[in-house]
């Protein structure tokens, strides 16, 4: 499992950071949160395949979030994609697409699914594809799960923004535990579909006797799974908090340095020191700060500085850097 870093920048893209979007790498699959202007151009210089099973999740309609879906799918039309597209994202993102598909003929000839979270509904919109009158299927959400595959799945929660906005979590299941192929033949277990049953931690019966695999030191417990969490933009909020609980993996927008906390708290965005205290309260291993104002630019520096000074394992987004979640 590997993140991404493909725009780490607030509202205006500098010569070093493009604007916010972030890749997540997962067995083949990879999640995409935000869309910032030109992310196509990032996405090839990060080597990633345009023509995969891909999901994208959108925080909010703030331009520099969005403005890089349509080039982006513009490209995929270019090289006659195929592979399957999940996008999720606010209410309005199936008019959003829509128009770029009446306007400029945009063209998605490959399995697309638009997810519309309607959070006072507590559903999600369903359409498939771009057609005029797409076929509109309502789903219940439970528990702020919005997407469930059999390793993972996505949650989101509402933040607290100056336009409705989605922070997303990345959840792994629990995991097997290791298995050790000696302790099966030592029990004269042939290697076979048996072997298979037991990586999964479930008892098998062998010549009669129930093998308990656990109990055996066949496998290991299981392990728990990893869990990254997207906080999009947003001043610091308890949804995000218990959102994130526990992450592995916390990449906060960090788009100003205390000293203009004033502006962050007017403009419903957060301080690196704002990053670190959530990292710390929704007791998370590591912290990415992304989302920087154009302002800084060597001085970004001083923002990672202040967010370790309380949460030391703090870590500041560039541009193309890649951070493998063991
Ligand atoms: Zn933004
Ligand atoms: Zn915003």
């Amino acid at each position: 499992m590997e993140l991404v870093i493909l725009g780490s920048s607030a509202a205006t893209p500098i010569r070093e950071r493009n604007l916010s979007a972030i890749g997540l790498r997962y067995r083949g699959d990879l999640i995409l949160f935000d869309c910032g202007e030109d992310t196509q151009r990032r996405f090839i210089e990060a080597g990633l395949k345009l023509n995969k099973s891909l999901i994208i999740c959108i925080t909010h309609f703030h331009a520099d979030h969005i403005i890089g879906l349509p080039g982006l799918l513009f490209r995929f039309a270019l090289i006659e994609r195929n592979a399957s597209l999940r996008i999720f994202g606010p209410r309005n993102l199936f008019l959003y697409l829509y128009l770029h598909k009446k306007i400029l003929g945009l063209r998605t000839d490959y399995n697309l699914i638009i997810y519309e979270i309607d959070h006072e509904n507590n559903q999600l919109i369903q359409y498939h594809g771009l057609e005029s009158e797409p076929p509109i299927d309502k789903i219940d959400i439970e528990n702020g799960v919005i997407f469930e595959k059999n390793r993972y799945f996505l949650k989101y929660a509402l933040m607290k923004h100056s336009i409705t906005t989605y922070g997303y979590a990345f959840v792994e299941k629990p995991r097997y535990g290791k298995f050790h192929p000696e302790r099966a033949q030592d029990l004269g277990i042939p290697e076979s579909n048996l072997w298979k049953t037991l990586q999964t931690g479930k008892s098998i019966k062998y010549q009669g006797r129930i093998i308990n695999p656990i109990k055996e030191g066949i496998v290991d417990n299981e392990r728990p799974g990893r869990k990254i969490t997207y906080s999009g933009d947003t001043a610091p909020c308890q949804s995000l908090i218990e959102l994130g609980k526990d992450s592995d993996l916390l990449i906060h927008e960090s788009t100003f340095a205390k000293k203009l906390s004033d502006i962050a708290n007017e403009k419903l965005h957060s301080t690196s020191v704002d990053a670190a205290h959530d990292a710390v309260k929704m007791n998370a291993k590591k912290l990415i700060l992304t989302h920087i104002s154009a302002r800084y630019q060597e001085e970004a520096q001083k923002l990672l500085e202040e967010a370790r000074a309380i949460f030391p394992n703090t870590f500041l987004a560039q541009d193309l850097m890649t951070i493998k979640i063991e």
